[in-house]
């Protein structure tokens, strides 16, 4: 990494702690994975900038304020099978992956879901299993969850998610249409009750139903 990227990572860091991440091994896993492999070499210099860029498909690389304090909020032990929804350019789950047991991750697009498989074996990830569809209904064969963190706004939080999570499982999701004010909500599993808390304002791509084979 040149030198000026480096001294960028390290204030995007320290500009996170300062917002409230508090979370050392969240900042820990940020601070080892090299965001600029994750977007197009023009984007290269914007890579530490604390803001969403573009991906291939029309999708977007989360801001890292934002998949840090997801990250924290989603409570992620080492002991843990997450599910995530919206595998995208591969960062985030990079992010979860190291910090659980097994990661299982679904993409709709194609050119992505291939592209991060390729960046799971790069980065020698071996705790993360793929899936080309729609994850809306969830990995009903791999579940149930401890968490489950979706990466796409919904605009409700779908039911076969919240049967997917285990008893006392968090769920993280951003809710709210493209044309609202969208929020990331989390929902706590108590039985068959769910408790949900309104967090952060975002502005998130759609979760959308079906699948998509080509850019
Ligand atoms: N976590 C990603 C963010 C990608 S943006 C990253 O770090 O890069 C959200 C992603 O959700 C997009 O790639 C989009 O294609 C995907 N998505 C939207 N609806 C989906 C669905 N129903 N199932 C699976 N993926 C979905």
């Amino acid at each position: 990494m040149n030198i000026d990227l480096k001294t960028r990572k390290k204030q995007l860091l320290d500009r996170l702690r300062s917002q409230g991440i508090t979370d050392e091994k969240v900042l820990e896993v940020m601070a080892d994975i090299p965001r600029e492999d994750f977007i197009a070499d023009y984007l290269r210099p914007q890579a530490y900038e604390n803001a969403a860029l573009p991906i291939e498909s029309e999708q977007t690389i989360s801001q890292p304020y934002i998949v840090a304090y997801m990250t924290q909020e989603l409570k992620v032990e080492k002991n843990h099978k997450v599910l995530e929804i919206g595998t995208g350019s591969g960062y985030q789950s990079i992010v979860l992956a190291k910090l659980c047991k097994r990661l299982f991750t679904i993409e709709r697009h194609m050119p992505l879901h291939k592209g991060a498989e390729e960046m799971f074996k790069k980065f020698r990830l071996f705790n993360i299993t793929t899936l080309f569809g729609n994850g809306i209904k969830g990995w009903k064969e791999q579940a149930p969850f401890d968490r489950i963190m979706v990466t796409a706004a919904g605009e409700d939080i779908p039911d076969d998610l919240l049967y997917q999570l285990k008893d006392g499982g968090i769920m993280i999701i951003p809710v709210g249409g493209q044309d609202e004010t969208q929020h990331i909500v989390r929902v706590t599993r108590h039985g068959d009750e769910f408790d949900v808390k309104t967090l952060l304002p975002v502005k998130f791509v759609p979760l959308l139903s079906g699948i998509v084979h080509s850019s």
